[in-house]
């Protein structure tokens, strides 16, 4: 599986914003976006005067990294948040956050999309029952999703019964002491906690 290998802080440095993607890292006076804002290399301190089409890759750019996606996967959810009815920015966004790995994160069961992309492909999950390790699965309302039995007594699990649980998005539902969980419904824009732009997004894949 293709993944990006540039150090993710260098990421939220060269979008000038912080991504999340460091899990508890990205709390704490240590992350590297608050110690150091600007765009990493030598001329990261260089103001630039930044086109309309520089914005919306930015932000096409920005969008991908925070999931985790690369730009073939992204371009079909845009292909598919088209071919949807509504808003084509917010159902692409939909799409993202369905995705099995962003909802284990939502969930609080990773600390980061990347750590929840790890467990899923691990085989750590069923949905409705079934086995399912494709991090890009995309749920559906009325989904059950749970950790698997043999899996419940593992170290890492056994930490998440304890923990309490935070803010979880009203789309979902998640009890950390069955570790099992389930999709309320299909979230709206406003549900969706990330700071994109998408409709720069859709401008840029409609030229
Ligand atoms: Fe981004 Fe800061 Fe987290 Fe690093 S620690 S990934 S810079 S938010």
């Amino acid at each position: 599986m293709a993944k990006y290998t540039e150090s993710k802080c260098r990421l939220c440095r060269r979008e000038g914003a912080k991504l999340f993607l460091k899990g508890e890292r990205c709390f704490k006076g240590s992350c590297a976006f608050e110690k150091r804002p600007v765009a990493p290399g030598q001329h990261g301190m260089a103001r630039k005067k930044i086109s309309e089409y520089g914005l919306q890759l930015r932000e096409k750019q920005k969008c991908k990294r925070i999931y985790g996606v690369l730009e073939g996967q992204f371009r079909k959810y845009y292909e598919q948040a088209d071919r949807m009815k509504g808003i084509t920015g917010s159902n692409m966004l939909a799409l993202l956050e369905r995705r099995l790995d962003n909802v284990i994160y939502r969930m609080g069961v990773g600390s980061s999309r990347s750590q929840a992309r790890q467990l899923v492909t691990h085989g750590h999950f069923t949905v409705n029952g079934k086995n399912v390790n494709i991090a890009s699965y995309i749920v559906k309302a009325g989904d059950e999703i749970a950790v698997k039995e043999n899996k419940k007594d593992n170290k890492y699990f056994a930490e998440i019964k304890q923990m309490k649980v935070g803010n979880m998005p009203a789309w979902l539902e998640f009890n950390p002491e069955t570790l099992t969980g389930k999709v309320l419904s299909i979230p709206t824009r406003e549900e969706i906690d990330v700071s994109i732009k998408e409709h720069m997004i859709v401008e840029l894949y409609s030229k």
